[in-house]
Parts: structure tokens; sequence; C-alpha cells
């Protein structure tokens, strides 16, 4: 079938409910890269950290560094988690794109070049938009991956 709410797929793709759940607060700067990062809830953070840090996460606001090159993974003005610690970035781990879905960044590329990557992502978009994604939990940014989509398709 056709899409046919062209005028509507551009706000669905911005309004999954897993968009909604953490209010807009200002960015943070990593202390180490210095680049702009988006802040994260504790209940992401929680999903995210492996054992034994998950209980010793002090209180705080915290953000996501989304550097791949960067070794922190959560930081508050007083603390913070190396990407090593996070469940995402394990040794042998391929880089993610969805994290729900389990679409790595490699799998995304390939389905550019040979045709298929509408159907990969008309996947991901339908399964969000039946509030069947689980960004909060999986993604160590608690953010929708649709906008990484996107970006890979553009750049
Ligand atoms: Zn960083």
């Amino acid at each position: 079938m056709s899409n046919s709410f062209p005028a509507a797929r551009g706000k669905l793709i911005m309004s999954c409910s897993c968009c909604h759940t953490s209010p807009k607060k200002t960015r943070m700067q990593c202390p180490e890269c210095g680049c702009n990062c988006v802040p994260v809830s504790m209940q992401t953070m929680l999903h995210q950290v492996r054992a034994p840090e998950n209980r010793r996460i002090a209180d705080g606001d915290y953000a996501y560094c989304a550097s791949p090159d960067c070794t922190i993974g959560y930081f508050s003005t007083s603390d913070s988690i190396p990407k090593s610690s996070l469940r995402a970035f394990q040794p042998g781990q391929q880089a993610i794109l969805c994290h729900c879905f389990d679409i790595s960044e490699s799998a995304w590329r390939t389905a550019l070049a040979t045709g298929r990557a509408a159907a990969m992502k008309d996947f991901v978009v339908q399964q969000t938009k039946a509030g069947l994604c689980a960004c909060e939990a999986r993604n160590p940014s608690g953010r929708c991956c649709l906008a990484s989509f996107q970006k890979m398709s553009s750049s």
C-alpha cells in the first residue's frame, strides 16, 4: 500500500510516544569531548548501565554523550559513567541504529545501497506508530531512533 497520508508522515516521525517521555531540559556539555548532549532519564540509565555500576548511580541530572569516539556514556555535573559500562557498547557489539528492533548501522547502509531501505524503515515506523517501541529502555540516548534513520539517509 502506498502511503496515503504524506502530510502526516513527517509529523508521525516526530511524535511517537517515546519522544515525549523526557521533558525538554537544557543540553549539557560533555566534560571529555565537549559536545552538546541531550538529557537522559534515570529509567534509561538503569536499563543501560550494567551491574554492578547500575546500583551506584548517584542522584543528579544526567546527559548522554552520543559521540562514538568519546569514552563518556552518561554524565552529570559531578559524576560520569563510561560507555564501557553500558550494554550498547560492549566489546564486539556493532553500532546499532535502532535498538528496539535490532537494526545495525551496517545493515541500514546495506539496505540503502540495495534498495531495501524504505521497507526497513517502514517496519520501524509502523511498530513505533503502534506504540511497540521501547526507546526509553533500549536506546542509550532514551530517544526515538527515527531521526538517526533520517540523518544516515541524507548523509
Ligand atoms: Zn563526549
